[in-house]
């Protein structure tokens, strides 16, 4: 398929940020956005085009019954002024993933590479170059025809927006508090937890919410059935460091199997150290606390890369871990990835897919 372009006059086009160290999350985006529409059984008509709001009828099957579905990854400057995918391909695999579990026709995750590569030639300028800033790029899928009977839809628009952003979390590559929930619950088996879902999201707002007021960053949540064992935090996977061994929990369908993650247990394992995918109790993880065992922990996604964990609350009670400082395992890999994606050390894996 051949991407049409109505592109803006420069004239008109946005000013880039000029201080890089005020970037935000996720509030800015370039001029240009990449769109294509499913009607009649096919995807059809991929563009580029300014970025501007969606005209949408109310009835649009998406704000009803909330059938879409997204991506999250980054687009890094390396040295050179060379444009950076880390491993994209990955991304477009589990966005059908998600899209198949969702209902929604799946797309060529090849062509959606293309895609992407063709928004980045036209805004790809747009990249920051500060350390730990990079421009984040959303694909998603929302059902966009105006029917109110429940089914799935039978036409969708699929866009893709480039944001510039800087450190996810206000606190950067510091130790962030977390609350261990043991009330609400984020994935059942078989339903949305192993997929990027916005419903998943709009789930989580309450407890989320409910932590904030408490003074926490993120949540930590249990599984549904028991509330017992370790699963994920908000939009990242969480990893232990137990007895100098790293332990996550393992892909039973009910957590997001992270492209970071994937990326933190190869890097492991790699560098010598032990990795353990497996079930993992709370009452084991605050008993390896006691012990002195657990030594560190961290969550890792595409958003915020790795960021240590200093302090679990559980139960009312509050546990320091690591000293609430960044252990040297945490720093290690996190050293290593943002290595690979900013360009500074070799990419053995090969995860990068320059955009040139
Ligand atoms: C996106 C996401 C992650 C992290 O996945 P990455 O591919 O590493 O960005 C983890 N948990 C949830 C719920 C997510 O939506």
């Amino acid at each position: 398929m051949e991407i049409s372009k109505r592109l803006l006059p420069q004239s008109h086009r946005q000013e880039h940020a000029a201080d890089e160290t005020k970037l935000g999350f996720g509030d800015k985006f370039t001029d240009h956005m990449f769109k294509m529409d499913y009607y009649d059984r096919a995807w059809r008509n991929p563009r580029i085009e300014p970025t501007a709001p969606l005209s949408l009828s109310p009835a649009a099957m998406v704000l009803h019954y909330c059938q879409t579905v997204f991506e999250g990854l980054k687009c890094y400057r390396h040295p050179g002024d060379r444009l950076a995918l880390f491993r994209p391909k990955d991304n477009f695999r589990r966005f059908n993933q998600s899209a198949e579990r969702m209902a929604i026709p799946l797309v060529d995750e090849e062509f959606m590479l293309q895609a992407v590569k063709e928004l980045l030639r036209v805004d790809g300028d747009w990249t920051p170059s500060l350390p730990g800033s990079s421009l984040y790029i959303r694909p998603t899928i929302i059902a966009t025809e105006p029917h109110l009977g429940v089914r799935p839809a039978r036409e969708y628009l699929l866009y893709v927006l480039l944001s510039p952003v800087g450190a996810y979390y206000k606190e950067g590559f510091a130790p962030i508090k977390i609350y261990v929930e043991d009330f609400f619950t984020r994935a059942a088996q078989g339903g949305l937890g192993s997929v990027k879902a916005g419903a998943s999201y709009a789930a989580s707002l309450l407890a989320t919410e409910k932590a904030a007021q408490k003074g926490f960053t993120q949540l930590l949540w249990l599984d549904a059935q028991e509330h017992r064992y370790v699963e994920e935090v908000g939009s990242m996977n969480m990893f232990f460091v137990i007895n100098g061994k790293i332990v996550t929990a393992d892909l039973t369908g009910t957590i997001l199997p992270g492209v970071t993650r994937s990326s933190v247990l190869k890097v492991a394992a790699d560098m010598g150290l032990t990795v353990e995918e497996r079930r993992l109790d709370i009452n084991e993880v605050l008993a390896a606390k006691e012990t002195g065992a657990l030594t560190e922990a961290f969550g890792a996604g595409t958003a915020a890369v790795i960021s240590p964990v200093g302090t679990l609350s559980y139960n009312e009670r509050q546990f320091a871990i690591a000293d609430g400082q960044v252990g040297p395992i945490t720093q290690k890999l996190y050293d290593e990835l943002v290595g690979i994606q900013y360009g500074g050390r070799p990419d053995p894996y090969g995860w990068i897919e320059f955009v040139d």
